[in-house]
């Protein structure tokens, strides 16, 4: 097989975390201008520290890496530098649509506003769309970590941005230690602004999760959902619902949320009807690309090309688009194709 198609192929990354997405690079830039030590002065040096090893075993320690990078997140200039530079990456990846996810709150610590941190971010995707010509959104994501009271700070300024970049509102972090039901009133209140949801769900926590997302939160899309197989209930739920699976197969190996390649589900889920979509969820955390994810598929998992043509082309349809601009998308996704000589499964 030409593994080099799945570089030329045109893809869609529907879960990227802004902060699993910095350079090394940039890293040092920042530490260089506020005069911050940092343990090793050159990228390759730095990306060890920012970057998970074979040795991760669980979702909690892979999260661990996020700490190394939060303190330079905190003002207006970095976060619209790594929102355009998350577009640039994706540009070298060949991603037509991208929609990057992150947590204003965590971006609040020397006294930026939750709405300050949220036009950082889309400030630096517009400027990257202008530049490198990937559609980008931005979706707000609510920390488990979080109280509840904290969240609908986030949800409300999520609903002041929502149609002008900002495309949906999460839930991410330590699933295992804060149950969804926690965040019912969090995901009312997105209800009624009418902010879609997505929810990560079933990665570090089981089956119930994710039915809880669905049913108890209104999730429109599972973020990763990998653990749904052990109750047969919830992928039923899934499949009647057609709420689509945010696969994240890199970082779902990574965090233990299945034992190896050889244990992953998405030939099984696709096979009973589920939706499914792969993304990178960490490019820097996870060492990864869509590029890479595409060529792991086919070298792991036994996928071919036009079966992976197909999941991006689905990836459209799951998108948080509207329907004009999934239409304009969908017809750049036949030009790139055609240009590459690929058909679709
Ligand atoms: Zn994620």
């Amino acid at each position: 097989m030409d593994t080099d198609v799945f570089g030329r192929l045109p893809k869609v990354d529907l879960h990227l975390h802004l902060d699993g997405c910095v350079k090394p690079e940039t890293v040092l830039d920042w530490a260089k201008a506020e005069g911050v030590p940092l343990p090793s002065s050159d990228p390759e040096g730095l990306l060890r520290y920012m970057k998970v090893d074979e040795g991760c075993n669980s979702l909690v320690e892979y999260l661990d890496k996020f700490g190394f990078v939060l303190p330079f997140l905190q003002t207006e200039a970095s976060l619209e530098r790594c929102a355009y530079e998350t577009v640039e990456r994706a540009a070298a990846d060949n991603c037509i649509y991208i929609e990057v996810r992150f947590a204003p709150l965590l971006h609040v610590e020397r006294g930026l506003s939750a709405d300050r941190a949220i036009e950082a971010v889309l400030r630096g995707l517009r400027k990257g769309e202008e530049a490198f010509g990937v559609r980008a959104r931005a979706i707000a994501i609510c920390m488990r970590h979080h109280s509840a009271r904290t969240n609908l700070e986030v949800v409300e300024a999520a609903a002041r941005h929502y149609g002008r970049g900002l495309v949906a509102v999460d839930l991410a972090g330590d699933e295992a230690g804060h149950p969804p039901a926690k965040f019912r009133d969090v995901f009312a209140l997105a209800r009624e602004y009418r902010l879609p949801r997505t929810i990560h769900a079933g990665e570090a926590g089981g089956p119930d999760n994710v039915a809880e997302a669905v049913e108890g939160l209104g999730a429109v899309r599972i973020g990763h959902g990998v653990r749904s197989r052990e109750n047969p209930r919830v992928l039923e739920l899934l499949k009647d619902r057609r709420i689509p699976l945010e696969l994240c197969p890199t970082s779902n190996v990574q965090t233990k949320a299945v034992s190896g390649w050889h244990d992953y589900p998405i030939r099984d889920y696709i096979e009973r009807g589920i939706a499914v979509t792969i993304n990178t969820d960490n490019p820097t955390v996870s060492g990864t690309s869509m590029t890479r994810e595409c060529r792991s598929l086919a070298e792991r998992l036994g996928f071919t090309v036009p079966e992976i043509a197909r999941l991006m082309a689905n990836a459209i349809d799951y998108s948080f688009l509207d329907s004009g601009e999934k239409d304009v998308l969908r017809a750049e996704f036949d030009r790139r194709m055609a240009a590459i000589d690929v058909s679709i499964a």
